[in-house]
């Protein structure tokens, strides 16, 4: 494995004010636990029911070492695992973002503030982003419809187009007729 060392505040301030589509984009992108090559870390991230505390205190911390020394989106992890509220605070059973589910809890409660404002940031922005969506979507109609509209009026032109001349050739018919029975020549 490759050790290289993430800034441990690298982006913090950056991270912070991304909307959570972007940080899930980042993490889904560039997680390293996601990454094959460190398959068997992949399952482990969680404490098994029948873990002894010793055993997932030990391993809890080599994740966690892991997440800082190796992931380049620890950051945008973190700061997603404390606005979607993981953790427990009376159970320690995972590690997300370099901190275990209990340090989440604790970390949460230092940044409320911050984070109930980028929660409600988040959800302005999905709703903003659904209204926009609808809009397009109905502008997509509107031009749909303008566009079989414009299709059925060429349709009706041609049609219409097609009676005239069937009515044109018609009445030259019947015009010829009336004059071969008066007895006039076709050019008269
Ligand atoms: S910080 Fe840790 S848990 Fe989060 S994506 Fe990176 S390796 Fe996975």
């Amino acid at each position: 494995m490759n050790m290289m060392t993430v800034a441990p505040d690298r982006v913090h301030e950056q991270v912070q004010s991304l909307r959570a589509p972007a940080l899930q984009a980042a993490v889904d992108a560039g997680a390293a636990c996601a990454d094959l090559r460190n398959a068997p870390l992949r399952e482990e991230w969680f404490r098994e029911e029948s873990e002894p505390e010793a055993d997932w205190s030990f391993r809890a911390r080599l994740l966690g070492d892991f997440c800082r020394e190796m992931c380049p989106v620890m950051a945008e992890c973190r700061e997603l695992a404390l606005r979607q509220g993981e953790g427990r605070s009376w159970q320690d059973d995972m590690v997300r973002g370099g901190l275990t589910g209990q340090q989440l809890v604790e970390e949460r409660a230092r940044e409320a503030e911050r984070l109930a404002a980028a929660v409600a940031e988040d959800q302005r922005a999905t709703v903003e982003w659904e209204v926009y969506m609808r809009a397009a979507l109905r502008q997509l109609k509107e031009a749909s419809v303008v566009i079989q509209a414009g299709a059925a009026l060429e349709k009706a032109r041609k049609e219409s187009n097609a009676r005239a001349t069937e009515a044109a050739a018609e009445l030259r018919a019947i015009r010829r007729q009336r004059r071969a029975r008066a007895g006039w020549g076709e050019a008269a």
